[in-house]
C-alpha cells in the first residue's frame, strides 16, 4: 500500500495539515503501507518556493517522517517529487490522451463559462462549447472530454458514493491557456508514476473525486482506493477560532508549543481525541487506528 502526503506552496502548515498528516501515516501505517511526500507546486504564478523548506522541516519536527519522497534534507535538488520539476512528464501524458482524441482545445474566457451554465452543486460546468473546433491545444485551455455516466466507487470510510462528472463540471482542464497545469491532471499523473494505491483525503474535496477516477481510466490505469476523512471542526469544546486555524506551525513552534501540544489539539480538534491533552505521535497514530475498526 502506497499513500502519499501533498502540501502545495501557497502557504505554510496549520492544524488541518497536522489533522490530515494523522491520517495519512495513521492509515498508511496500521496497513503496513508507505508515505510519499510530494510537493504540489504545478502552479507556477502561485507557488512560493520559499514555503518548501520550512513546511518540510516542520513535517519532520512534528515527527512526520515520509518513506520516500521529499525530505527536509533533499530540499534542495530536483525532484520527480516536486511537480514543477515534472513538465516533461505531464506533457507526456497529455500526449496519450491527444493520440486518443481525448482532450480539445477550448477558446472560452471564465466569464463566457460562467453566463453559460454551473453545475449540480454550483460548480462551473463547462458545456463543451469548443469540443468540435478543432482548436490548438498550446495557447487554448486544455479540456477532457468527459465520458457521460454515472461513476459508482465505494470510499473506505464512507461506503458507496455515486458522482455524475459531466453534470457536475463537464469537460474539465488539465491545462491553462498560459500552460499551467492543474490540480486534476499533475495530481492523477504523479499518482499512476508513484504507484500511489491508497489516496487520502479531507472530505471538502470528495465532489472531486469521480472526475479523477475517470482520468486514469482514460490514461489506462485502475482508480487508486480513496478514503475521505472529517476536518477539523468548529464546534467542538473549546472553540477553534478563525485566528488558530490559520495560525502556522512555525508560529505556534516559536511561540514555545511543543510537538506533543500541536498534536493533541489537532486531534481534539478533529474529533479523534475528547479533549486537547498533548499526545505522542504514536499515541495520535492509534487513535487513528482505532477508528478504522
Ligand atoms: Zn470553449
Amino acid at each position: 500500500m502506497i499513500t502519499r502526503f501533498a502540501p502545495s506552496l501557497t502557504g505554510y502548515l496549520h492544524l488541518g495539515h497536522v489533522l490530515h498528516m494523522l491520517y495519512v501515516w495513521g492509515v498508511a501505517k496500521s496497513g503496513g503501507g508507505k508515505v510519499i511526500c510530494r510537493i504540489e507546486d504545478h502552479d507556477l504564478s502561485r507557488r512560493r518556493p520559499e514555503y518548501e523548506t520550512t513546511i518540510l522541516e516542520n513535517m519532520e519536527w512534528l515527527g512526520f517522517v515520509p518513506d520516500l519522497g521529499m525530505s527536509a534534507s533533499g530540499a534542495a535538488e530536483a525532484s520527480e517529487f516536486r511537480q514543477s520539476d515534472c513538465g516533461e512528464c505531464y506533457e507526456r501524458m497529455l500526449g496519450l490522451l491527444s493520440e486518443q482524441g481525448l482532450v480539445y482545445g477550448c477558446e472560452c474566457s471564465r466569464k463566457q463559462i460562467q453566463k453559460e451554465r454551473s453545475g449540480a452543486d454550483g460548480e462551473l460546468c463547462y458545456s463543451g462549447t469548443c469540443s468540435a473546433k478543432g482548436l490548438p491545444l498550446i495557447g487554448n485551455t486544455v479540456r477532457l472530454r468527459v465520458p457521460v455516466g454515472e461513476v459508482v466507487f465505494r470510499d473506505l470510510r464512507l461506503g458507496e458514493c455515486r458522482q455524475h462528472p459531466k453534470q457536475q463540471c463537464g469537460d474539465f482542464s488539465l491545462r491553462d491557456r498560459t500552460g499551467q497545469w492543474t490540480y486534476q491532471f499533475a495530481c492523477v499523473c504523479d499518482d499512476i508514476r508513484q504507484g500511489v494505491d491508497l489516496v487520502i483525503r479531507g472530505e471538502d474535496i470528495l465532489a472531486s473525486t469521480a472526475r479523477q477516477i475517470q482520468l486514469f481510466q482514460m490514461l489506462g490505469h485502475s482508480a487508486p482506493d480513496y478514503f475521505h476523512h472529517p476536518l477539523i471542526c468548529d464546534d467542538r469544546g473549546d472553540k477553534l477560532s478563525k485566528r488558530q486555524r490559520s495560525e502556522s506551525i512555525s508560529q505556534l513552534r516559536d511561540a514555545g508549543i511543543s510537538a506533543e501540544e500541536i498534536l493533541g489539539r489537532a486531534a481534539y480538534a478533529g474529533g479523534l481525541a475528547s479533549d486537547s491533552a498533548s499526545l505522542s505521535l504514536s499515541a495520535a497514530l492509534i487513535l487513528v487506528a482505532d477508528r478504522l475498526r
